[in-house]
């Protein structure tokens, strides 16, 4: 693939970012009949986060538009090598999700009904079934799994470079070694990318950049709330009964994540609390790099590993990878126009799951561009979901701490967020408080989700039965009812 360009006076589209999202935008816009569009990578295509991906991609996820994205991800990676020549590694090897408790059972059962609604095939299984699928897991501590067999992974570089390549044929100009140092713009609307090769105008720019979006939004006013934290994986040595087919697997319990690659075995997490990375602003020269091995912060996943694939005890480990990923503040990613500069568009923090994410990310941000709307409803990804408030660098860098581990912590009804909280709060806050409200944060306001009777807690106790808020609230719909109500709508 021919990559290194003089770049172009002007283009229809500007993609800043080579990485699996920008190179899919490209591919699509192309598909879509956009003629002119140019990619911009400040150094190598894939050398940000996508190179070191586990590559895992599941469809499921926790609404219609958004499993649709994954699905459509899922098929497009399947067929992509055919349609460019280029390998991207897929291979359908199904994915695993573990359960060593009632309540994560019950989840379970809730994620199989949902996967029904949604279209995807999702099995309900016994341990043993599952011991079946993954022979090296110890299974006698678990109560049942889900088998999701459409589920796949692939090489997150080559289908990154699968992607540019397609965009390529279809007359998409890939230029690497270019760097974007600002958003050029014109009574409210993107006007092109100043680089350090010169000026691109633009009818449209798109920031796929990773972790370095937000930085590259400050130049023009546009708040792209994300800040990037460590994930870390293993690699085993060698193990025998290890091969590359086996199943993804997730034990969200342990909060680990394993499959096979080759005879060994990759050992991943998402611990509950996971660490900033506090570079500001965020090289531009850091490609194909990864960050410190932290065997420390590492010894839980390592040991939840060690006991449900006992055989990683006697291999030991020839990798650790720890790589920095963007994050948002509600695990979302952030796609669409932004609100501050028309002709602006943005696909970035992916939350750690950019691969499975890209397929469909690029397809129906390409659509997007194209109708001059979204194409289903993509709310729950809308970048205008989020305010100026969001982007405060204080307020990221506490609540991504938290954010990583919301793949594997319970997904329970009402649950509200640890971190990032008392940044917003109205006048009578303090009074709010004193009279025992248990506050939620809608948009960083903290807001009162109901009243404790003191001295009770005002607690959430979570479950997915009835919850502790409810002769709570109780309390206060009667008040309403037969008293007398203060609703504060200043927030
Ligand atoms: C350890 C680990 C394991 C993971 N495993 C999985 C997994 O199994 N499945 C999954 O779905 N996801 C996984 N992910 C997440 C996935 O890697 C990311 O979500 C995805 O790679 C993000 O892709 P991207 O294109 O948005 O960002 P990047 O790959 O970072 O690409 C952004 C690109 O923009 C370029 N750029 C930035 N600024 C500029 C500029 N000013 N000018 C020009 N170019 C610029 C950068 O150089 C970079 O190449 C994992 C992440 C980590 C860290």
């Amino acid at each position: 693939m021919e990559t290194s360009c003089s770049i172009p006076a002007s283009a229809q589209v500007v993609v800043v970012g080579g990485g699996i999202v920008g190179c899919s935008v490209a591919y699509h816009l192309t598909k879509l009949g956009f003629s002119d569009v140019v990619l911009l990578e400040q150094k190598a295509v894939a050398g940000g986060t996508t190179w070191h991906a586990a590559g895992m991609v599941g469809r499921l996820r926790t609404s219609n538009s958004l499993t649709k994205i994954n699905q459509y991800s899922a098929e497009l990676y399947a067929g992509l090598e055919a349609e460019t020549g280029h390998a991207t590694g897929w291979k359908q090897v199904g994915s695993l999700v573990l359960a060593s408790n009632e309540e994560r059972m019950t989840q379970l059962y809730r994620t199989a009904a949902m996967a029904e609604y949604l279209g995807v095939q999702a099995d309900l299984i016994s341990a043993k079934e599952a011991g079946e699928k993954w022979p090296l897991i110890k299974t006698d501590d678990l109560l049942g799994a889900v088998w999701l067999p459409g589920d796949g992974k692939v090489i997150p570089k080559e289908t990154a470079m699968a992607l540019a390549m397609g965009a390529q044929q279809n007359g998409a100009k890939i230029c690497e070694n270019v760097e974007a140092h600002e958003i050029l713009h014109r009574n409210g609307r993107a006007a092109g990318v100043k680089t350090n090769q010169g000026l691109i105008e633009a009818e449209y720019v798109v920031l796929a950049c990773g972790m370095w979006s937000r930085q590259l939004g400050l130049t023009c006013g546009v708040s792209i709330p994300l800040a990037p934290v460590e994930h870390h994986y293993v690699v085993s040595n060698p193990i025998e009964g290890a091969f590359d087919e086996l199943p993804c697997g997730r034990d969200p319990d342990a909060t680990i994540y394993f499959r096979g690659e080759d005879n060994t075995v990759l050992l991943g997490a998402f611990q509950k609390y996971t660490k900033p990375w506090l570079q500001d602003p965020i090289p531009s020269d850091f490609s194909f790099d990864l960050l410190k091995a932290d065997w420390k912060k590492y010894r839980d996943p390592l040991r939840a590993g060690e006991f449900r694939i006992p055989k990683l005890k006697d291999a030991g480990y020839s990798k650790f990878v720890n790589g920095p990923e963007s994050f948002t503040p509600d695990n979302q990613f952030l796609l669409g126009e932004t609100p501050e500069l028309q002709g602006l568009f943005v696909a970035a923090g992916f939350n750690s799951a950019g691969i499975a994410c890209a397929g469909g990310a690029g397809k129906y941000l390409a659509e997007w561009m194209k109708e001059g709307e979204p194409t289903m409803d993509l709310w729950a990804v809308d970048i205008r979901r989020f305010g100026r408030w969001a982007n405060n660098r204080t307020y990221l860098r506490d609540r991504i701490t938290e954010v990583l581990g919301l793949h594997y912590q319970m997904a329970w009804p009402n649950r509200e967020m640890e971190t990032g909280r008392n940044i917003r709060m109205t006048p009578i806050h303090d009074q709010l408080k004193e009279s025992g409200a248990c506050f939620g944060s809608k948009a960083g306001w903290e807001r009162p989700n109901w009243f404790a009777h003191l001295p009770s807690k005002p607690e959430n106790q979570y479950s997915f039965g009835k919850q502790n808020w409810f002769g709570n609230h109780a309390r206060e719909h009667l008040a309403t009812r037969e008293s007398v109500a203060l609703f504060d709508q200043s927030s």
